[in-house]
């Protein structure tokens, strides 16, 4: 019988309590987001209007290495926190590889996924100055269903657009924020000008992320006392999900090692962000060498075919001008069943990390990303959401890659959720009625040619 162990918990005494700021270590710093209008820099005063103060002094803080978690978030982290780390045995032995995996477990939330990290943290935030109502947009739903939840544990009302291709392909998703207390409205909605703008333009259109951002914006400036959330891309959200990370090191080091590969699936960078900063802490003063790879889906890659310029967050243009590695704003991804990554940018802070060499991407096929999906379900037991599947991929790929090399490597991938609420998404891959979605050249240029005359 072996005894070898497979999970890795904290205690409670040993949860992180605060989350880990790297803009504060990077040599070269993220460039400044800019006023559409002015071409100014932002301040975080600009940012008040939409979100909470405490989150928009996030957003802009370069000095403090370590931010505090309040305790009323640290409270109800509890509920789930420390998610476990576990050793992929099952997954190494079909792989047949000298390789150690590790994944660290995020969809053991109450919501199935990483993104309550930041979404306990963001209604924490806006409860605390007297909001009473919250807007966001959602993909695939996630985002939605861990909002709605942290929305209720803080008696806020939020209404959701929801991405019109997800609210149908998943109605489940759309059950639990209701069943949370949200409003849920599919987009484009009529709801908004931006809906009924590419409604009227394109009225099959199945909606986006930049066109469901733009209402949930929208909606936010036009209610009194209401501030809008996000889930991805923006530096606080991706502060938020260091606690992901600053475990994974305590946990890693509870079983006598170091990964030599950290890897997860990029939709705007909040999980890949969560787990990998702080361990790129430690490239960054030198100690250590760790890769860090980011996985994109083929269809849409804005980390390893996108360009760098400054580009809006949003379809219609309402946010500010980020500087990052972009698809263009209007960029249309093909309808894969990981909706969570399709996003056409990258956050300021990933963006200058992928420019300085610090960090990798790699594009997966939706095909292989089943594949990858469904042998990681019958090694590991746990069906991973289509997003993870993205960093499963990824980490066979280099396992493989191990293997042929004859060296022992130790690999750390974030299982970002879990995919029991997608099965019609697996249905359709078992049914062989998924395809892989190639993106030209052409289409990519066509889009982000565009953006040159915004700066
Ligand atoms: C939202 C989501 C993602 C993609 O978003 P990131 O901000 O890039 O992490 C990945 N996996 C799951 C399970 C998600 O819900």
């Amino acid at each position: 019988m072996s005894t070898k162990t497979k999970r890795f918990i904290l205690p409670e005494s040993e949860i992180p309590t605060a989350w880990y700021n790297i803009v504060a270590d990077m040599k070269n710093k993220p460039l400044p987001v800019l006023n559409p209008g002015t071409k100014q820099p932002l301040k975080a005063e600009d940012w008040y209007p939409l979100f909470a103060k405490d989150l928009a002094d996030q957003e802009m803080n370069q000095t403090d290495r370590f931010i505090e978690i309040p305790e009323e978030v640290r409270e109800l982290y509890k509920c789930y926190r420390s998610t476990p780390l576990v050793r992929a045995y099952g997954l190494e032995k079909a792989l047949d590889t000298p390789a150690h995996i590790y994944f660290k477990n995020e969809s053991v939330s109450p919501v199935g996924s990483h993104k309550l990290n930041s979404a306990l943290a963001q209604a924490y935030y806006c409860k605390k100055e007297g909001t009473t109502n919250i807007t966001t947009e959602t993909g695939a739903g996630q985002w939605g269903a861990a909002l709605s939840y942290a929305a209720n544990a803080f008696g806020l009302e939020l209404a959701v657009y929801m991405v019109k291709i997800s609210y149908e392909q998943k109605p489940y998703r759309r059950s639990i924020m209701q069943t949370y207390g949200a409003q849920v409205i599919a987009s484009p909605s009529m709801s908004t000008k931006a809906g009924r703008k590419i409604l009227t333009e394109h009225p099959n259109y199945q909606g986006s992320l930049g066109t469901a951002i733009s209402e949930a914006i929208e909606l936010a400036m036009q209610t009194p006392n209401c501030k809008y959330t996000l889930g991805s891309v923006l530096n606080h959200v991706s502060l938020h999900q260091t606690i992901i990370g600053l475990e994974a090191e305590k946990q890693m080091a509870m079983a006598g090692e170091y990964p030599d590969i950290v890897i997860a699936c990029f939709g705007g960078g909040s999980n890949f962000s969560g787990i990998a900063y702080p361990f790129l802490r430690h490239k960054i003063s030198g100690e250590k060498d760790t890769r860090f790879i980011a996985a994109e889906p083929a269809s849409c890659p804005k980390l390893t075919r996108g360009v760098f310029q400054y580009d809006f967050g949003d379809e219609a243009g309402y946010t500010p001008l980020i500087p990052m590695f972009t698809l263009g704003h209007d960029f249309a991804p093909a309808n894969i069943h990981a909706g969570g990554l399709r996003y056409h940018g990258a956050g300021a802070i990933i963006s200058q990390l992928k420019r300085d060499n610090l960090i990798e991407a790699v594009d997966i096929m939706q095909l292989d990303s089943f594949k990858a999906g469904i042998l990681f379900a019958q090694t590991e037991g746990i069906i991973p959401a289509p997003e993870s599947s993205h960093a499963i991929a990824a980490t066979i790929n280099e396992a493989l890659k191990a293997k042929e090399e004859g060296k022992q490597k130790t690999i750390l991938f974030n299982l970002s959720g879990h995919g029991l609420i997608d099965m019609t998404a697996y249905d359709a891959y078992l049914s062989d009625d998924l395809t892989n979605y190639e993106l030209s050249d052409e289409i990519i240029k066509a889009n982000t040619c565009k953006l040159e005359k915004l700066i």
